[in-house]
């Protein structure tokens, strides 16, 4: 590793803020650095002590300081159910977590990011709300064909498709048919396909199997009810589907550990595919999930002990890419709280602000290194979205998008200090490692122990200004 600054060379040390500590995580690896930001940008990093004089300093001392997250997978839902969740309290709950771009799900929101006239509507229900900066997929759903070009040409960064059921009208599953159709669209534009890979007939078949009198507070109804059969066939038909049309395949969320193998194949095979997990799946277990405790639910399922295992070691080895949250909060009564009923309960958790410390708890004892973590939750998913040139990293030319925080701190998950619409969420009261202290975005100080300010600094990232 070079230890020469790297300094531009017409450099007049016009800096206007050096933030600099001992534990600096480059795309290199850790060390100690100074990082001199020119206006919203880095414009140099330097050894520690290579200052100019003058110039406003941030010093870090021994907490951590690395690229703001990157979350590809996040549901705002406004307009249209703005009640479940906003860009305000969103992009608020981003900043508090140290994550800095986010790029925001076509669908739960109304209408749908299917067309662009819907596009349109979401990046008018966005202004004076954004906190951090805020990127779009776009949806692939029956009979859209059409609009996938000038979505990608508005600026989305790549696409969504449910293969089951989303749980929301105005964006219904896709079939193979329909997907043929959309991946001759896809390939032409060479956007990116991301799939919530469940197949519905697993699932239908897990339903006839289902006693009548099953308890449905018991979280094994919810967990045998979608079936790892539902998401490993759903992966094999989109790589084989991916791999015919050279369309770029992105499976969200993978909880099935048994479709490693298919996806190691795949890589071995050279296709272009990328793989997300979610923190939930990487923490919980579903042994441990008391009865009736719908704030566990989401879909596909947190599943055993045994699998949460074997998706570590996949994303060890590099078989999984990265982690988002899929941050999904809707009003408390969806969560059927007061039956405990996990049939008829909203799937979905929220976790945007806990993202960073949830992820580093767990993976701090199985031998993870925050260089990991920096892959996992930065520099990935800001290549899944195109931004791996701007965003993800503390290296010239790159945003001066910074979290600082304490991987040593720990503290007791509080809903209360969750800046989310709900805070019903599976973390609360669990206890965490991994403070975060102060954001930047793009230069600017956005959070710093539990203030935010100035007023909303956030932009839109927009496919080609990005
Ligand atoms: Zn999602």
């Amino acid at each position: 590793m070079s230890i020469r600054p790297q300094m531009p060379h017409d450099s007049s040390g016009s800096f206007d803020l050096i933030v600099r500590g001992r534990r600096v995580i480059t795309p290199e690896g850790e060390r100690a650095a100074a990082i001199h930001i020119h206006g919203e940008v880095i414009a140099a990093v330097s050894e520690y002590d290579e200052i100019p004089a003058g110039c406003e300093q941030y010093e870090a001392g021994d907490l951590v300081v690395m690229s703001g997250l990157v979350d590809t997978h996040v549901h705002i839902n406004e307009p249209g159910r703005t009640e479940w969740e906003g860009f305000t309290t969103a992009t608020r709950a981003a900043a508090a977590g140290g994550v800095t771009t986010l790029v925001e799900m076509p669908l739960n929101g109304i209408p749908a990011t299917t067309s662009v006239v819907g596009f349109q509507e979401k990046l008018r229900a966005t202004v004076g709300k954004l906190f951090v900066d805020v990127g779009f997929w776009g949806g692939v759903v029956p009979g859209n064909t059409e609009q996938l070009a000038p979505l990608w040409e508005a600026g989305c960064f790549g696409f969504k498709c449910f293969l089951v059921d989303s749980g929301v009208p105005e964006f219904p599953r896709v079939t193979e048919a329909d997907l043929r159709k959309g991946f001759v669209e896809l390939a032409k534009l060479g956007a990116p396909l991301l799939a919530h890979a469940e197949l519905p007939g697993p699932i239908e078949d897990a339903g006839k199997r289902r006693p009548a009198n099953v308890d449905q507070r018991s979280y094994k109804t919810w967990l045998n009810s979608r079936p790892r059969a539902a998401e490993n066939e759903a992966i094999a038909l989109l790589l084989r589907l991916g791999a015919e049309y050279g369309v770029h395949i992105h499976i969200v969320h993978l909880s099935s550990a048994d479709a490693i193998s298919q996806i190691q194949q795949a890589k071995q095979n050279r296709a272009r595919v990328s793989f997300e997990t979610c923190p939930h799946y990487l923490t919980f277990a579903a042994e441990e999930i008391p009865d009736g405790a719908t704030q566990f639910k989401c879909a596909p399922p947190i599943r055993e002990r045994e699998n949460r295992e074997r998706l570590w070691a996949a994303l060890g080895d590099g078989t999984i890419d990265m982690i988002a949250t899929d941050h999904s909060p809707c009003p408390p009564a969806m969560k059927q709280q007061a039956s405990g009923d996990f049939l008829n309960a909203w799937g979905g958790i929220a976790s945007l602000q806990l993202s960073l410390p949830a992820v580093w708890t767990e993976a701090r004892p199985r031998g993870y290194s925050l260089r990991h973590i920096a892959n996992w939750m930065c520099e990935a998913p800001a290549r899944l979205a195109g931004l791996e040139k701007k965003k993800g990293a503390i290296a010239i030319g790159y945003d001066a998008d910074l979290v600082i925080w304490n991987p040593d701190a720990a503290f007791r998950v509080d809903p209360a200090h969750l800046h989310h619409r709900h805070k019903l969420t599976p973390y609360a009261g669990r206890d965490l490692k991994g403070i975060v202290e102060t954001t930047f975005l793009r230069g600017q100080k956005v959070f710093e122990r539990g203030e935010f300010f100035p007023s909303p600094a956030g932009r839109l990232l927009l496919r080609g200004q990005a």
